[in-house]
């Protein structure tokens, strides 16, 4: 079957226009805030977000990065696992994260095994006043209790379905699609 468009490029922007609205209502302002997007199109998300922050309040918000892939606890031989302490922290935060209030960044959620995993890197940093959670796409099927604060768009999917963010930093076009068996 073909792949469905679920977002084109005006959706895409709208989303994260209104996440950063969203957030900045939330925290009542951005001070003391810190977007940290989970490698690759979190960070470029992270960044988006980011710019439209400035825009609204006029404040620059810090923006980190964190790569998760050897923290995920369900490929235990394989290159994801995290084997020691000694291995460190794949990420790259603009400051200390003390009392500071995280808002981590991710293209889809699924399982939430991902967000587990950068929670359990992120307290290895430091302890932040609290952490929140926002996701371009919400794909549902999740195995821990874990639940986004912002959502671009929540898409009901099939465990076999696929769905395919492009964003113009890495791929040809803004846009989010659904790929189905
Ligand atoms: P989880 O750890 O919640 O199972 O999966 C979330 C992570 O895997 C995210 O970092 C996301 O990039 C990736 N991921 C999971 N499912 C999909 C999907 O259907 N499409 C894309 N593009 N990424 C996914
Ligand atoms: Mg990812």
């Amino acid at each position: 079957q073909e792949p469905r468009v679920i977002m084109d490029e005006s959706a895409i922007r709208r989303a994260l226009t209104r996440i950063a609205h969203e957030m900045v209502e939330k925290n009542k302002g951005i001070e003391g805030c810190i977007l940290v997007g989970i490698r690759t199109r979190g960070v470029y998300l992270a960044r988006r977000v980011a710019e439209r922050i400035l825009d609204i309040e006029g404040t620059p918000v810090p923006v980190g990065e964190l790569d998760i892939t050897r923290y995920r606890d369900d490929r235990p031989h394989g290159e994801g696992y995290r084997d020691s302490a000694s291995e460190g922290i794949g990420g790259d935060l603009p400051c200390s994260i003390r009392d500071k209030r995280i808002i981590l960044i991710d293209d889809v959620l699924y399982t939430g095994r991902t967000i587990r995993a950068a929670l359990d890197a992120l307290m290895d940093f430091g302890r932040p006043q609290s952490i929140q959670l926002a996701v371009l796409v919400d794909r549902g099927h999740r195995e821990l209790p874990i639940r986004p604060d912002y959502v671009g768009k929540n898409v009901p999917t099939s465990r076999f379905e696929q769905i395919e963010v492009s964003l113009t930093e890495v791929d040809d076009s803004d846009c989010v699609t659904i790929l189905h068996p």
